[in-house]
């Protein structure tokens, strides 16, 4: 049992209630929301000058590329991936990937991101699951499919299919369910129609998510109107892969039947606004797909077009960046705050179990300091404190399924200065094999 004392909790429930409230954690979920006497062998974390959030969810992520960290900048979206990301995906043998994935999450987990959905790399998978089990993150993601079209990463649809069944049954459910598989097209260009067909009836028979990228450059678009005839979502949607286990990274430049198909579908879409603005993809008409009633979630992308995994940066980008051209209104820091909450748990199908901090759901929860210049004078909406001000190192104590896995700023599961200190050492290794 954990009791966290006397903070602020910003629930995210439905009503967006913020509360001087204490919080109970037994057996892995929150037993108790309020004002209450504490069972005396709980362990207590003093959150007294601190806010306490779900632990935030980002949807979008490549664990595989935190390697690949400042190896990839002023490049746009095709010749970054043809030029530089598949020739570094392909050179990571499993220590390389492992080592990667352990960085990203050690990264994720110190700044309060406590779930993630993943695109691994075509090979090697099974070092990035062993490092989320280590590690102590909430994990959904798979191999990553590529069929079509040229580099080093491509293989047989029937290779790339078989494995991922194959890893799918291994790991899904692994770690007490906090390890889930999903099916991992790279996106339409890398896939032929016949895989994407079977990736669709996996996901119907096995109950896996999709997790892919759609219309992130406009090159992009351009490129799979070119081969299909039609535009990005509607395609998708065409092979029946709009629906609501699917998530969509990006979604920046799409017209208005595509962001009804996916309202209509219940598919989702996440919102990188670092990454589109790195790769100079564009800006995703986000006020546009919540007026659409489109669950939008949020995602860092990747530590190779970001370049950081940071939550908060995402935040504060999604909180400003569409103001602008919609109006100082358009997204409130409530709104932001839901995006990488209870949106994000929605996209990953994970409504029911972690988003809010409401009695019965799984612990998982960040704690901020609040007390630093950077945040004070605290104004009364806190959600815009958090969103506007708050910086992923001022996240102190993080928890997954009730397990403390940050304490007082430090990972509790994994040697993260071992990690920072190796990276180069690393990164050198992966690029004279590249
Ligand atoms: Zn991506």
């Amino acid at each position: 049992m954990i009791i966290l004392r006397g903070g602020t909790v910003l629930t995210m429930d439905a009503r967006r209630r913020v509360r001087r409230a204490d919080l109970l954690v037994d057996g892995g979920r929150i037993a108790r929301v309020g004002n209450f006497r504490a069972p005396r062998k709980a362990r207590e974390i003093d959150c007294s000058g601190k806010a306490v959030l779900p632990g935030l969810i980002q949807a979008h992520v490549h664990l595989c590329q935190a390697l690949f960290r400042n190896l990839a900048d002023g490049l746009p979206l095709l010749a970054w991936l043809s030029r530089r990301i598949w020739p570094l995906e392909a050179a990571h043998d499993p220590r390389s990937l492992g080592f990667s994935a352990r960085l990203g999450i050690a990264e994720l987990l110190l700044g309060g991101t406590t779930s993630v959905l993943d695109m691994a790399t075509v090979r090697h998978t099974e070092a990035v699951l062993r490092a989320a089990e280590e590690g102590g993150i909430r994990y959904t993601g798979g191999k990553c499919l590529m069929d079509a079209g040229r580099g080093p990463l491509r293989e047989s649809a029937s290779q790339a299919l078989g494995e991922t069944v194959r890893l799918g049954r291994k790991w899904h459910g692994a770690a007490g369910g906090r390890i889930r598989w999903a099916l991992c097209p790279r996106f339409a260009l890398s896939c032929s129609p016949k895989l994407l067909g079977e990736v669709r009836a996996l996901s119907e028979r096995e109950g896996w998510l999709v997790h892919t990228h759609a219309s992130e450059s406009r090159e992009e678009v351009d490129a799979v109107r070119a081969r299909t005839g039609v535009d990005n979502v509607v395609y998708l949607d065409r092979l029946g892969l709009c629906t609501r286990r699917t998530v969509l990274a990006h979604c920046v430049h799409l017209r208005g039947d595509e962001i009804r198909i996916l309202a209509r579908s219940g598919t989702s879409a996440v919102h990188c606004p670092a990454a589109n603005l790195k790769l100079a993809s564009g800006i995703a008409p986000v006020p546009r797909l919540l007026a659409g009633r489109v669950n939008v979630a949020l995602g860092a992308d990747g530590a190779a077009c970001n370049n950081t995994l940071d939550a908060f940066h995402e935040m504060r980008l999604a909180a400003t960046l569409h103001l602008p051209r919609y109006g100082p209104r358009a997204v409130s820091a409530a709104e932001v705050l839901a995006m990488a909450t209870v949106r994000g748990a929605q996209a990953l199908g994970l409504s029911g179990e972690i988003g809010s901090l409401e009695e019965g759901k799984k612990a998982d929860i960040a704690v901020v300091d609040l007390s630093g210049p950077h945040c004070q004078p605290l104004g009364a909406d806190l959600h815009g404190t958090i969103v506007y001000c708050a910086r992923a190192s001022d996240v102190t104590d993080v928890l997954v399924d009730g397990r403390a896995v940050v304490r007082d700023g430090r990972l509790l599961t994994l040697d993260a200065a071992r990690l920072a200190a190796a990276a180069p050492a690393e990164a050198e290794r992966l690029c004279a094999r590249n």
